[in-house]
């Protein structure tokens, strides 16, 4: 699937709920992404990324895979974390992101199952830049929201 670049308006937009989990298109689209992700060496993909504004993200960390399907960020943890982020939508670019230590996410997976995830660090990371594509926020955008937090917490904008 081709990848859509900042700029691109559907990466600015709030993607539409799920609403037939088992549907045979969702599912083959959810198989499509997981070959993109694949071809990209990416460790997580937003449907919005593929041109699909649908809250699907597939996140695949060190061979641990999730489906997060009209996933809801229901804990953050006031601890942060500071993490030099990439994105497939933004090419030959890294930030220093500001996210949420801990999370818990509540979703539907690929067999239409309710699940509850209690993500840390880097998982917790990915899947908040994930979760954020779904609400068309990229990165860029974190980036700059965040630089009175960074002068707040003191942390040199360089990278
Ligand atoms: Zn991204």
């Amino acid at each position: 699937m081709n990848i859509a670049h900042i700029g691109d308006a559907i990466l600015t937009q709030k993607a539409q709920n799920v609403t037939n989990v088992v549907d045979v298109d969702t599912q083959a689209l959810i198989d499509k992404m997981f070959a993109t992700m694949s071809e990209e060496k990416g460790v997580g993909l937003a449907a919005p990324q593929v041109n699909v504004s649908q809250r699907i993200a597939i996140i695949d960390t060190d061979g641990e895979k999730f489906v997060l399907i009209n996933p809801e960020i229901t804990h953050r943890s006031e601890n942060l974390v500071l993490f030099t982020e990439g994105c497939l939508s933004v090419p030959d670019k890294e930030l220093p992101i500001i996210r949420h230590k801990e999370i818990t996410v509540q979703y539907i997976d690929r067999n239409n199952k309710s699940c509850t995830l209690k993500a840390q660090e880097f998982l917790a990371v990915v899947c908040q830049h994930e979760i954020d594509h779904l609400d068309g926020i990229l990165m860029t955008d974190r980036f700059e929201q965040q630089q009175p937090l960074r002068q707040t917490l003191n942390i040199n904008e360089k990278v």
